[in-house]
This record gives C-alpha cells, structure tokens and sequence, in this order.
C-alpha cells in the first residue's frame, strides 16, 4: 500500500471517529438513548483504530522509518531524505 493512500486511510478513520463522537455528543442532548453508546463506543475505537493504523503503516517507501502523522504530504524523508513529493 502506497503511504499515501496510507495517509488517507488514516486521516478517513480518525477524523470518521472524531466525527462520530461528536455525534453522540449531539445524540446526548438529544436524549436519543443507546444510540449514544453506540457513537461514543464505535467513535472512540474507530479514531483509535485510525491512530493506530497510522503509526504502523505511515512509512517512507525506501527506509521504512515511520513519517509523521503530523505531515500529510512530505516532500523529502526526514530519515533518509528521498523525494517523495512525486511518488
Ligand atoms: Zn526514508
């Protein structure tokens, strides 16, 4: 798997999970009763899941060192210093 598709994986299920945590927030004013806990739940591992799959797979093609989830789009490795811009 290209790392930036990686990325977009990542960037999908965290921002996915955040989302759905917000939403159960909204759920709870709402009173919307076990729907709540089923977004909070699913929400809270989803993101997690994202974070995880990040740290793992988010790595420079060449030297395999991790990048880091902070930089969506590096253009040069920081480990190894390979363009990556037009990969
Ligand atoms: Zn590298």
């Amino acid at each position: 798997m290209n790392f930036r598709t990686v990325y977009k994986v990542h960037s999908a299920l965290t921002y996915g999970g955040i989302f759905m945590m917000i939403a159960g927030v909204f759920a709870s004013q709402l009173d919307l009763g076990d729907i709540v806990y089923f977004l909070e739940g699913c929400g809270f591992t989803v993101a997690v899941i994202g974070v995880v799959f990040g740290k793992i797979f988010y790595k420079c093609p060449y030297c395999k060192s991790r990048l880091k989830l902070t930089e969506s789009n590096p253009d040069y490795c920081p480990k190894c210093g390979k363009k990556l811009k037009d990969l």
